[in-house]
């Protein structure tokens, strides 16, 4: 079978199994999605462009944008970022606190919001104009031009974002936010609000299948080294205390985000995106989960 038909069984099988998930409410704006959307994209180094149901349906990226403020971060800064964020799992819920104070500030890995909110500081220090030159560098990896920043769903979590006030309050305590509280967490609330479909979420992320080359802009976005370690990263801590399951069962780099959408990578070979809003407990798509274990099954292309 050819990977179209693959993701075409997969994707038919996957949308019949009963949902058990919930669409992510904490964020009011996002509670107001259809929750039988159901999209899925590949796109391949060897420029395969495949996508089946709601796959040019835009989202709310939320946590999947973790990997690109991480990757200018760490492209502008380079290995000093590691000062400031570790990068192990937390077996934690993506916002949870209680690591921070016997860490004395240092989020474990950069895809808690803890983590994230520091690499949002580190962002807001290096950028001129932080919002508008994040947004220029996320276009320009594939050279996209329509992507957008969703200031219905920025503002809707900035009014509900207590949880991730605390965290940025706490940890600035310790020294490790360098900027004001409040500037950090706009931004922060800005990158998660990024919108795209599964089909530009693909095309974006081939670069870290391509040893952080884009194939669409034709330049280098992060070293081979760099490019290595945060699919490491993505592998190790891009499900919170659902990593170990996602390695399991898809065997995948990958990375969710509570809009119900996961991008996966395959170094060498393709990104896959998916979007189904009903998230299961701990916070990732239920069926994003299914779709990609039956879809790495099936292919055989898991990297273990
Ligand atoms: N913006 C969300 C938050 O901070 C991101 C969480 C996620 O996608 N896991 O709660």
């Amino acid at each position: 079978m050819n990977l179209e038909d693959i993701i075409q069984d997969a994707y038919q099988k996957v949308k019949n199994l009963d949902d058990q998930g919930k669409v992510a409410s904490y964020i009011p704006e996002l509670g107001h999605v259809d929750s039988g959307n159901f999209g899925v994209h590949i796109s391949t180094i060897d420029q395969i462009n495949f996508g089946v149901g709601n796959c040019y349906d835009k989202f709310s990226i939320q946590s999947v944008a973790k990997v690109l403020s991480l990757s200018l971060a760490y492209r502008i800064v380079g290995d000093k970022i590691w000062e400031r964020v570790g990068v192990e799992p937390s077996g934690t819920a993506f916002n949870s606190l209680v690591q921070l104070e016997a860490d004395k500030g240092i989020p474990r890995n950069p895809f808690l919001n803890a983590g994230a909110i520091v690499i949002s500081d580190i962002l807001l220090s290096n950028l001129e104009n932080p919002k508008q030159d994040f947004l220029d560098f996320v276009r320009g990896i594939s050279n996209n031009t329509t992507l957008e920043y969703s200031s219905r769903i920025a503002e809707s979590e900035k009014a509900i974002g207590y949880t991730n006030v605390a965290l940025c309050n706490f940890i600035k305590s310790f020294g490790n936010i360098k900027n004001e509280p409040a500037d950090v967490l706009d931004f922060y609330f800005d990158l998660c609000s990024l919108e795209m479909s599964c089909k530009e979420l693909s095309e974006l992320f081939l670069y870290l299948a391509n040893n952080g080359f884009s194939i669409q802009s034709d330049k280098s976005i992060l070293s081979e080294s760099q490019s290595k370690r945060i699919n490491a990263l993505m592998q190790t801590c891009g499900f919170y205390d659902e990593s170990g399951e996602f390695a399991f069962k898809v065997g995948l780099p990958g990375k969710s985000g509570v809009g119900g959408g996961i991008i996966a990578i395959h170094p060498d070979q393709y990104a896959i995106a998916v979007w189904s809003p009903k998230l299961n407990d701990k916070g990732n798509s239920f069926k994003g989960m299914k779709f990609l274990e039956e879809f790495t099954t099936k292919s055989k292309s898991s990297i273990f």
